[in-house]
């Protein structure tokens, strides 16, 4: 470096987030406003639960995990392709899929205030293994059993209805011209549907062969009672589906590779701390499941809680989809000549719960030599939203200004999401970026007028080196 800046040049002390302060969620959530991430959904007129915007920088995290999980399962598999399905479906999907009877959440009312609690949840706050899988008789049974143990939030009492599932699908009109609402069509009630629907349509135009998977990045909307914890249980929510095809009894080896290969993307592809992950096997499989397991990540203020689930189907869905739609959509083996329907090995990722676990893993707060405090997001390279800002050192000296606008064109060029920042002293703006995760800062000053070098100051050493323009632009 030819020279310092008369601005903060520090070492940082590496004190990582649990060490220095406990981060709750709240601080993820205002930290989220007030940096452009993601911003209460309908703000304006007072928010509407259960929907969230993703703000400027939001969306370019989001979009940067969404290219990170289309490459490591499609780009880099020889065995997988990407599909975009409509997010309106035939309405007999749902009924098939069990969504139409099945797909509730089990719900008992408050008899003094008609507050409505999800009888699973209270149960799971007890310490009972209770999810809106078991039948109504089977959790009303556990519910009877610890109902002296459950006070309603709102009004203290203690007298509730019988648990009674409430559905989660969420209807439209769409193409029902009645105003009756006879033919409902919903919305998603998930969206890996759209995969067995095109199973058959995809082997029989492109060049896959069982074993192959599908993948795809698709909304989801649930009629939750109760949205809450920011992005963790949302009403619209995005999950990102991997279905794997598999011959009959092919999926023990199979299902052990896919687990491994997703634990791994957390930690190699998004950079997430290792301790903050965990394997959660189901103890409650839904009748035609071999096996489930979610990855769960250890939320602020939540704790460990599902980010992904990895399943053994079996051969249920297209079975189901067979009955239903009388489409024979079983795979004609080309090397045994068997016909057999595929049995399918699920991953289902919530891209909200995936967002917040990235940006959660990645929010330090750390202090400085000179005892100050800073925030630094330290994301993956990848997946930081801005990849560089670029300043003028001083923003009233034009020759300064145009110089530093022409590096920033030429980067913005190259790498798209490039920040022009020259608000306040350099010392703010550094620590303005690293608040949302810049990997680099580039400076241009008297020198570069002289010798076209810059300063390029890193993030998580907030080191500074001179570097040449050109240099730089061949990154
Ligand atoms: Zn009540």
């Amino acid at each position: 470096m030819s020279k310092l800046h008369p601005c903060f040049v520090g070492i940082c002390y590496n004190i990582s987030n649990m060490q220095e302060k406990k981060i709750q969620l709240e601080d993820i959530v205002s930290f989220a406003k007030r940096r452009g991430f993601v911003y209460p959904g309908s703000d304006i007129y007072g928010g509407e639960a259960g929907l969230y915007d993703f703000g400027p920088n939001g969306v370019e995290l989001l979009n940067n995990i969404k290219k990170a999980w289309w490459k490591a399962n499609v780009y880099e598999r020889d065995d997988f392709v990407g599909i975009d399905s409509a997010m309106f479906k035939h309405p007999r999907v749902w009924e098939a899929s069990g969504h139409v009877g099945g797909f509730s959440d089990p719900l008992a009312e408050c008899r003094n205030c008609h507050h409505r609690i999800r009888v699973d949840k209270e149960l799971n706050i007890l310490g009972v293994e209770a999810d809106e899988k078991l039948n109504e008789e089977q959790i009303n049974k556990l519910f009877d059993e610890h109902r002296d143990e459950i006070k309603c939030p709102v009004c203290g009492h203690k007298d509730f209805t019988a648990a009674k599932g409430f559905n989660l699908l969420v209807k439209s009109n769409l193409g029902d011209f009645t105003g009756e609402g006879k033919r409902p069509v919903y919305l998603p009630g998930e969206a890996c549907q759209g995969i067995y629907l095109n199973f058959k349509n995809v082997v029989d135009t492109m060049p896959v062969k069982i074993p192959f998977g599908i993948a795809q990045i698709g909304k989801a909307f649930r009629n939750e009672i109760s949205p809450r914890n920011f992005l963790f249980r949302t009403r619209e929510l995005e999950q990102a589906d991997t279905q794997y095809f598999v011959a009959p009894h092919k999926n023990k080896e199979a299902f052990e590779h896919i687990k491994q290969r997703r634990w791994d993307w957390y930690v190699n592809d998004l950079g997430i701390k290792q301790e903050n992950l965990k394997w959660h096997q189901h103890e409650n499989l839904v009748f035609y499941a071999s096996d489930a397991w979610d990855i769960e990540y250890n939320y602020p203020s939540l704790g460990f809680d599902e980010v992904e689930g990895v399943h053994d189907r079996t051969d249920y869905d297209l079975t189901q989809h067979m009955k239903f739609s009388g489409v024979d959509l079983r795979y004609h083996d080309p090397v045994t000549n068997e016909k057999y329907i595929p049995w399918i090995l699920e991953t289902s990722m919530g891209m909200g719960r995936c967002f917040l676990a990235v940006l959660a893993d990645a929010y330090t707060v750390e202090t400085l030599p000179s005892g100050e405090t800073r925030t630094v997001l330290k994301l993956k390279p990848e997946l930081a939203p801005v990849k560089y800002a670029v300043s003028p050192l001083l923003k009233n000296k034009p020759e300064l200004v145009e110089k530093a606008r022409e590096v920033f064109m030429a980067l913005k060029k190259k790498h798209g999401n490039v920040m022009w920042d020259d608000n306040g002293n350099i010392g703010k703006r550094y620590r303005r970026q690293d608040e949302i995760g810049t990997p680099y800062c580039v400076v241009i000053d008297f020198d570069t007028l002289e010798d076209d070098t810059v300063t390029i100051r890193d993030r998580d050493t907030t080191e500074q080196v001179r570097e040449k323009i050109t240099t730089l632009l061949a990154r």
